[in-house]
């Protein structure tokens, strides 16, 4: 079968740069132990799985947030993630006396600061984000009085603001026309508002190529965890604007050869926090695939998905 592999797809400089500090923390032997993690380090079960391995202990429950998994850490270090804290879990962490490395990217940050910023100067701000995603919960936490989550059209019609100053931004890892359009509607009841798009540089130019190449193909298969939020947007990018069905799979054993009965390209991506090894095998069964040969449908990985971790300085 045809095979576009959309580029750029994959690893973006956020969560190389939360590996390293991960596998860095996990070799220095003058950090207090255990060490634990605050939530998945990126959403990525195999690179959680692989960091295991090497002692980093994962603290996830989908159900609690940040502030409440720190509870249940009484002694040690703490990495938090690449998605943000709010400053309340960092201050909650050293009232704990544990040992804290901060693994946020660089563009969470400039998000939160510039939340920060507004805020001291007397606005309002209205968050574009997923509700129960860390980075909105970091972003949320700095002041949930002033800072209000909006995921969608319905949220937009509960929301109130009674302050003339209102600053619209959003979670790194959305759709970056969503926003846009969110940002328009909003902007009719608030036609005040200030808008910055912050959907960070990584995202956008994913976003960008799988529009571009999934135009021209019949399916498009994106590569990358359930919980990822940019993995999901790829898809959810490819059906909304590209026209192009999307299957999100975590690696080559997921693919269901019925979904190429009539396809004879398919568009390949991966998320930001999907190792490149795993969307190697994918396109290599996808190149290899025949829809009429049910030897090709079928593929165990071969891969040792315990120990993913790619090659860091
Ligand atoms: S997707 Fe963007 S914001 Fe998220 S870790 Fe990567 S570079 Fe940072």
């Amino acid at each position: 079968m045809k095979v576009i592999k959309v580029t750029p797809r994959g690893f973006c400089v956020g969560v190389i740069s939360a590996l390293q500090i991960a596998v860095d923390a996990a070799y220095d032997s003058t950090l207090p132990r255990p060490i634990y993690i605050l939530g998945n380090i990126v959403h990525n079960r195999f690179i959680s799985n692989s960091l295991k391995r090497l002692g980093l202990i994962t603290i996830e429950d989908k159900s609690k947030t940040r502030l409440e998994l720190l509870d249940t850490i009484a002694t040690g270090t703490v990495i938090f993630t690449a998605h943000g804290v709010s400053d309340e879990v960092i201050n909650q962490a050293k009232a704990k006396g544990l040992h804290f490395i901060n693994a946020t990217c660089k563009y969470v940050h400039k998000t939160n600061d510039y939340i920060k910023e507004k805020i001291a100067s007397g606005y309002d701000i209205i968050y574009i984000g997923k509700k129960n995603h860390p980075e909105p919960e970091g972003a949320v936490g700095i002041n949930p009085k002033k800072v209000h989550l909006v995921e969608n059209t319905h949220d937009l019609q509960k929301l109130l603001i009674r302050n003339e100053k209102i600053a619209i931004t959003n979670q790194t890892t959305m759709s970056f026309w969503d926003v846009e359009e969110l940002a328009k509607l909003i902007k009719k009841t608030y036609p005040k508002a200030e808008f910055l798009n912050e959907t960070c540089s990584a995202t956008q130019v994913r976003q960008e190529a799988i529009l571009k190449k999934a135009i021209h193909a019949d399916v498009t298969i994106v590569v990358g965890d359930p919980l990822s939020n940019n993995t999901n947007k790829l898809a959810h990018i490819s059906e909304t604007r590209a026209n192009t069905k999307a299957y999100r799979i975590e690696n080559v054993e997921d693919i269901n050869p019925e979904w190429f009965k009539d396809c004879k390209t398919v568009a390949v991506t991966s998320g930001a926090s999907t190792p490149t090894a795993i969307t190697s095998e994918v396109i290599a069964f996808l190149e290899n695939f025949v829809y009429r040969d049910n030897n090709t449908h079928y593929q165990k990985s071969t891969l040792n998905l315990e120990n993913i971790l790619p090659k860091l300085k």
